[in-house]
């Protein structure tokens, strides 16, 4: 173990076991500076590592390391006192052709801009955004980059700009029927300032959620032609890259319902759907199968993430239930054995169950009408 390791170790747990405000604090302050070294350094393994010891070993001090490191990594002081946070917008998409990602157009940019000041960020706020339309993997990768593109915004927020990013030098967006896309930004504020909207005495989270999801919601919606999309609300960066995670598995098996009635021609009730747990050592996933009542093939499949401290214990499966039953499928069946986390030999597709039990590669029927690949 590195001695930088051993020192986030030690400075976690004696943060999680602190019991006033006054010493949290004082360890706060030293995990802080600890951490920046680390990231300064670009040292993601040891951030990584020291998360790793914790995870199972000690909840608190990990959830303590946790939250620090995601704060020094979206979050900068400038030498005023102003402070900076990276904030993201997310919105859940679902097309039969594709979801766009890629460059902004500067006039969709400046109307956001105008939405986020209007209905999501307090007065007194200055944002800097970046002029590209993120696809998961096209976000920064690790604690280490991410500092770094906050710190790229640092003065563009300073000044109320937007960030040019060269869309074409990003990983290609992988295709998917149903998937997130995310602006991204920063905004910066005067220390102990209020940063978001529902901060003021006037405003409620819901309130803004509802303001957001209609006139942001608006300006997305031309962002993303030829696709169905659910508006989130933006937040800091981590926190709203989370909830986009949890809302992102009930999206993916709802919008595959409309898909297949779309693409098949069918009703939802023609339509059956196969949930089983797969296992690596430890419950990983479930995977989701639709399949024509009376047919074993399987058309489509949906992956469904465990996130967080998520195990066997989970309810997911009534979750995932009632889901496909609000959106009236026709059948569910449970699985109950213990499945392995296989994949296509060929393109890595996850493999999916059949409603007898046998993992296959889902497959929409040739006759059907031209759709995005399928994973
Ligand atoms: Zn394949």
């Amino acid at each position: 173990m590195s001695r930088d390791t051993t020192q986030l170790l030690r400075l976690a747990i004696a943060l999680s076991v602190s019991a006033s405000r006054l010493e949290d604090r004082f360890w706060v302050h030293q995990l802080d500076a600890q951490i920046d070294s680390v990231l300064d350094k670009g040292q993601e393994d040891t951030l990584e590592s020291a998360l790793d010891q914790l995870w199972t070993a000690n909840p608190p001090a990990y959830d303590a390391l946790a939250q620090a490191i995601e704060a020094r990594s979206s979050g900068l002081i400038k030498a005023d006192g102003q402070e900076l946070l990276l904030i993201a917008i997310p919105v859940q998409a679902w097309s039969r052709y594709s979801i766009a990602a890629g460059a902004i157009a500067p006039a969709r940019l400046a109307e956001l801009r105008t939405q986020l000041h209007g209905h999501v960020l307090a007065a007194d706020v200055r944002l800097a955004l970046v002029d590209v339309l993120f696809s998961p993997d096209q976000l920064p990768r690790g604690f280490a980059a991410t500092r770094k593109f906050a710190r790229s915004l640092m003065d563009a927020a300073e000044h109320e700009q937007d960030l040019h990013v060269d869309a074409a030098g990003l990983a290609q967006a992988i295709p998917f029927v149903a998937d997130v896309r995310y602006v991204v930004g920063a905004v910066m504020v005067a220390p102990d300032a209020a940063v978001f909207r529902w901060q003021e005495a006037q405003h409620s989270r819901e309130q803004v959620l509802r303001d957001w999801q209609a006139y942001g919601g608006a300006v997305l919606q031309t962002m993303l032609p030829a696709c169905a999309i659910e508006t989130l609300l933006p937040n800091a960066y981590f926190n709203a890259w989370r909830e986009s995670d949890l809302s992102g598995r009930g999206w993916g098996v709802r919008s595959t319902v409309d898909y297949l009635k779309a693409v098949l021609a069918l009703p939802a009730a023609n339509l059956r759907v196969v949930i089983a747990p797969f296992y690596d050592h430890v419950l990983e996933e479930y995977r989701v199968s639709f399949t024509r009542v009376g047919s074993n093939d399987v058309l489509h499949g949906v992956v469904w993430p465990l996130i967080g401290n998520e195990d066997e214990a989970t309810e997911v499966t009534n979750e995932i239930e009632t889901i496909v039953r609000a959106a009236g499928i026709g059948e569910v069946l449970l699985l109950n054995e213990r499945m392995p986390l296989e994949y296509c030999d060929d393109c890595g597709a996850p493999l999916f169950p059949n409603p007898e039990g046998e993992l296959v590669h889902a497959q929409i029927p040739e006759s059907a009408e031209p759709t995005p690949p399928l994973h």
